[in-house]
């Protein structure tokens, strides 16, 4: 029963015909998103990428195409020939924008008919993500993945766009390459050419734009495809796609007025308004303000309550009063019962050394000044929940102890991230109540329901910062040694160049995230440019002249051809789009995600290779029994 599509052609798209249309002679092709059956008369409603349009078959007029339509089911293809006309009052739709009208159908071809479908997309999305992604191509039939994708190409095209008009070229590399070092673990591709040796894929395109500095193309960026073989949690992927420039001779500053330009662009492209320039903080002052280095600005930051408390009361509440005593609110919450509080312990990271009090009346029995004081220095209102936390004697974790010229020790900045992780867990945990993250919903809400070129103020909604001046190490507990804490070819401060071997603690690292809303969008650095700092870093790091050479001799080399000061930084588009559709996971603005199991579940992949393959790769599995 299906037809061919012969030479008719597409006049017109579902969603675009309006009032205005009436009287005229259409032809559309879609998919049959519902179909009501009313005996004499059936409404098809015809869906594309742009909306639907109600397609009337009339038994006395194409008794033919009643027929078919008899038999069309949902997800059919069909093309529909016919008339628009004006809907009689009573059948007005307006919640559709085509809802005013009705195509009077005088042929239906029916293209192709379709399975039934798990799922149907002319519903809300389904729990089970798992038959969404094997489904993927019925998922993203969905209203609302189609608008996020066409949300993902209008940022995409702004931020392209507002760079090459920067003056910035945009340039590709490789994706078969060496191992770039960007913390994660690599993926490799073994050569059939070359037995028992391996491509890298990217981590991300940082040696190959540094050298097209080198190159002399003076500003690059690339929307570029980057691969880490790390664990998948909501807001990271095994490949995703970054926004990489990199630009020769400029200051950090020239750097953040670049970024906020094409990112004001590209949220312009999703009608957000977004003010510049983004306001800046040190690491350590994020660490003090809001125990992380991306901050969510939506809610109140940790306050340091330590002047509540005399010695004895610390001792008494066994609290080590050498490491920050801080507490932060919860706005809204309500008087909490000892169940819902103890429900909230397994939110509490305690493997940070430190611990937490949360029950103020209990404080206030033993400790009714501090109680009160508390309160007061943290700005709680009546119906805001507070929680205190500090280091905890009794579990004190190694760390480097030193504390280095203003900076922060890494036990000071555990106890801070064990409160500002807790912070961001019930601040999730208690949305409802606090209502701080609805209001970026409603944003995004109205920014899609706006209408073409007038902007909503994102200045409530979305909370971009800087974060400057972070340490340039850590030390790793487990390899007992000092890692980058962005990447090896990070900068240190001038000023702190002397203290590289004998105080590496304390070197400050010429980087800086962006960060919005509690998510990390992107990081960056000012490089090293000269070949005896590179190689100074490299040994600091523990990276022998020997492992070097091997690894990143051809960079080494590079930089002796005359290589410009440069920066840059790379922004993660995922995470930005994801933002601006108002998205839970990453999942939603990638049209074929891995699972949180790293597979993909539509194409079925990873899978075993073919004994042919792994002889042409000369490579043997060797699988544990
Ligand atoms: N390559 C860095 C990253 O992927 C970004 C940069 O330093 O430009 O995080």
């Amino acid at each position: 029963m299906l037809d061919f599509q012969g030479n008719l052609e597409r006049t017109h798209h579902c969603g675009e015909l309006r009032a205005t249309n009436a009287g005229q002679q259409v032809v559309l092709m879609g998919w049959v998103n519902r179909r009501r059956d009313h005996g004499n008369l059936i409404f098809l409603d015809l869906r594309d990428r742009t909306g639907i349009a109600q397609i009337v078959l009339d038994k006395e007029l194409i008794p033919d195409g009643h027929a078919k339509g008899e038999q069309v089911r949902p997800e059919y293809v069909v093309a529909a020939v016919g008339k628009v006309r004006l809907r009689s009052a009573d059948a007005i739709n307006p919640k559709m924008p085509t809802g005013e009208i009705e195509i009077e159908a005088t042929e239906l071809r029916v293209l192709n008919d379709s399975r039934l479908a798990p799922f149907s997309p002319s519903e809300e999305a389904i729990q089970n993500e798992e038959v969404r992604l094997k489904y993927r191509y019925v998922d993203l039939r969905r209203p609302e993945m189609q608008r996020n994708f066409r949300l993902r190409h209008d940022i995409t095209l702004a931020i392209r766009d507002n760079l090459s008009q920067q003056g910035f070229l945009e340039i590709e590399t490789p994706i078969l390459t060496k191992s770039t070092p960007e913390g994660a673990r690599d993926f490799l591709v073994p050569s059939r050419v070359h037995p028992g040796e391996f491509f890298a894929l990217p981590q991300s395109p940082q040696i190959f734009k540094q050298i097209l500095m080198i190159s002399g193309f003076d500003k690059y960026f690339q929307i570029a495809r980057c691969f880490r073989d790390e664990d998948l949690r909501a807001d990271r992927q095994l490949e995703f796609t970054q926004v990489d420039l990199e630009m020769s001779f400029p200051k950090q500053e020239t750097v953040f007025a670049v970024v906020e330009q094409f990112l004001a662009a590209g949220f312009a492209a999703a009608g957000v308004t977004l003010p510049t320039p983004f306001p800046r903080v040190s690491y350590d002052e994020s660490m003090r303000q809001y125990g992380s280095d991306k901050p969510d600005l939506r809610l109140p930051g940790i306050t340091d309550v330590r002047p509540a408390f005399t010695d004895a009361a610390l001792s008494t509440l066994q609290i080590d009063s050498a490491l920050p005593v801080v507490a932060f609110r919860i706005p809204s919450v309500g008087e909490l019962s000892r169940k819902e509080r103890e429900d909230n312990h397994p939110l509490f990271d305690l493997s940070k050394g430190a611990k937490f009090i949360d029950d103020f009346k209990r404080l206030a029995k033993g400790f009714p000044e501090a109680a009160v004081k508390v309160r007061e220095l943290a700005g709680a209102a009546e119906a805001d929940f507070v929680i205190i936390v500090a280091g905890d004697p009794a579990h004190h974790i190694k760390a480097s102890d030193t504390k280095f010229a203003g900076r922060l020790s890494e036990r000071e900045i555990n106890v801070y991230s064990a409160a500002g992780n807790f912070r961001t867990e019930l601040a999730k945990k208690y949305a409802d109540k606090h209502g701080a993250f609805a209001v970026t919903e409603k944003v995004v809400l109205d920014a899609n329901a706006q209408s073409a070129g007038a902007a909503v103020d994102g200045a409530a909604a979305f909370h971009p910062i800087w974060i400057t001046d972070f340490p340039m190490f850590e030390y790793d507990l487990a390899t007992a040694k000092w890692m980058p804490a962005h990447h090896p070819f990070t900068a240190p401060h001038e000023a702190d160049m002397k203290n590289l071997v004998t105080d590496p603690a304390s070197v400050r690292a010429n980087c800086y995230d962006l960060a919005m809303n509690g998510l990390e969008l992107g990081s960056g650095s000012i490089r090293i440019h000269r070949k005896d700092v590179q190689q100074q870093i490299f040994q600091s790091l523990g990276i022998s002249d020997e492992e070097a050479r091997a690894r990143f001799g051809f960079f080494l080399d590079a930089l002796e051809y005359g290589t410009p000061p440069h920066g840059g930084i790379a922004l993660g588009l995922d995470r930005i789009v994801m933002l601006l559709a108002g998205a839970p996971s990453l999942r939603e603005v990638i049209a074929f995600p891995k699972t949180a199991k790293a597979v993909d579940l539509m194409v079925d992949a990873p899978t075993a290779a073919t004994e042919q393959q792994l002889k042409e790769l000369h490579i043997r599995v060797a699988l544990k029994s």
